[in-house]
């Protein structure tokens, strides 16, 4: 039994914050593969220390002076090794990193040196062998993730590999150069990783103890989810929950290898786990409950638009062509709405209005903006009934009035439209009628 454990960027800050971490690591032995972030800030007025190496980057790039921004990152390190107690130099890596940038080696090789160096002192730190992980995650020529190529790699690099230290965020093309997954990338490797040595669990420590109902600046100290499934997850995460990476997923998904969050400074909660299915029955009807705001819906009109066929088809490609992605797209009668993000559509609307005129001849268009939208999901859903009364009727009593609906047939979620004035009274009213009272 085997587990890959990742560690965030608050958990691995400080001297102070490794040595939880490494108390935590040697806990429990199955604990072999491991996966740092780089440095995070910490107090909330500091520093990530990929953000200190983009500044330098940008710097070096301009041909200016970066010496004391490089010093400084040096530095944040140093600070680490010394509280360790290590007998580790990072002066030839430093050498290294001035030299790259200098011959301005790219903005991904200089982000990924945060997770790199952090690597080699945890390597250091806990006796386990340093894999960089350059050699091992492999991109494709227009920069995708070659995630087929990357499992046979790191299934070959890993046989017969004791307890390994490989730094998450970042892997190279063919070619070796540098390339970094999005911001808080970390999480994808250590899902790349459990996949390849098919791990049992695929521990992700943070710094909070997992997911929670919903987001905590609009509700006060919601309760926290136990157990929720990779496509509950999805959903939420779509809709703005952020914890975990969304495409950290996918790799462990393949194999059914479940996501443990936990949080570092309190080893002793259990956290939330994303698994494939459960026959464990939720707490409350629904798992969870976000929403994003900034939403607009362009409602059109054409009589007889039920027996046309291909009308959608066409107003959909008035977006397309206008690189606009849609939503939803609820539609009635003789009306559809397609609900787009606001401020990227604001710039080509009337574009847009002119190629659905061209494309699909309809009677009117009319654009409604300043949409906020909820995802209220939950796999308990599916098997009880009036879920969707309960959601209507609370919204009534908090006077906020509901102006879109949309079940996917999943059962899985039920998606509302809102203003976005009612959004932070929506979300409140729905948490208190499932969660709060408890019915
Ligand atoms: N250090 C990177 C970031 O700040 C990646 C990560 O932490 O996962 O985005």
């Amino acid at each position: 039994m085997r587990k890959v454990v990742k560690f965030g960027g608050s958990s691995l800050a400080s001297a102070e914050q490794f040595k939880k971490v490494g108390a935590i690591i040697r806990a429990d032995k199955e604990r072999k593969f491991v996966v740092p972030s780089a440095p995070g800030k910490r107090s909330s007025d500091d520093t990530k220390v990929t953000d200190m190496l983009y500044g330098c980057y940008d710097l070096a790039e301009q041909d200016k002076d970066f010496k004391k921004e490089l010093k400084a990152i040096q530095e944040r390190y140093q600070e680490i090794i010394d509280g360790l107690e290590l007998k580790l130099s990072l002066e030839a890596e430093f050498k290294t990193i001035e030299k790259m940038f200098k011959e301005k080696a790219g903005t991904n090789y200089a982000a990924s040196r945060g997770e790199y160096l952090n690597g080699i002192i945890m390597a250091n730190y806990l006796g386990y062998e340093f894999i960089d992980a350059a050699e091992v995650i492999l991109f494709d020529e227009n920069g995708e993730f070659d995630s087929e190529t990357t499992n046979q790699n790191l299934r070959r690099r890993l046989e017969g590999v004791e307890a390994a230290v490989i730094p998450g965020f970042y892997g190279a093309y063919a070619d070796g150069r540098v390339k970094t997954f999005s911001r808080g990338g970390s999480d994808i490797t250590g899902s790349i990783v459990a996949r390849a040595i098919k791990a049992n669990v695929y521990e992700n420590w943070t710094d909070v103890s997992g997911f929670l109902i919903t987001d905590p600046r609009i509700i006060y100290k919601p309760e926290g989810i136990e157990t929720i499934t990779y496509r509950e997850l999805r959903e939420l995460a779509y809709m703005g929950a952020s914890v975990l990476h969304e495409d950290a997923i996918f790799p462990v998904r393949r194999e059914g290898i479940p996501i443990n969050i936990r949080n570092t400074n309190a080893p002793e909660d259990n956290g939330t786990w994303i698994v494939e299915s459960t026959c464990q029955k939720p707490k409350y009807v629904i798992t969870g409950i976000a929403g994003k705001k900034g939403f607009c819906a362009v409602n059109i009109e054409k009589d007889m638009m039920n027996s046309e066929i291909g009308f959608g088809r066409k107003v959909l490609q008035a977006f397309e062509e206008n690189g606009i992605s849609f939503e939803h797209v609820p539609s009635g009668i003789d009306t559809m709405t397609v609900f787009v993000h606001q401020d990227e559509f604001m710039h080509k609307e009337q574009q847009v209005v002119s190629a659905i005129h061209r494309l699909a001849d309809p009677d009117s268009i009319d654009i409604e903006g300043d949409f906020a939208l909820i995802a209220v999901v939950g796999r308990g859903m599916k098997s009880t009934r009036g879920t969707a009364g309960r959601i209507f009727s609370a919204l009534a009593h908090a006077n906020v009035n509901v102006k879109m609906i949309d079940q996917g047939s999943s059962e899985l979620n039920i998606i509302i439209g809102v203003a976005n004035a009612d959004f932070e009274a929506a979300i409140k009213a729905i948490y208190d009628i499932f969660v709060l009272s408890q019915i």
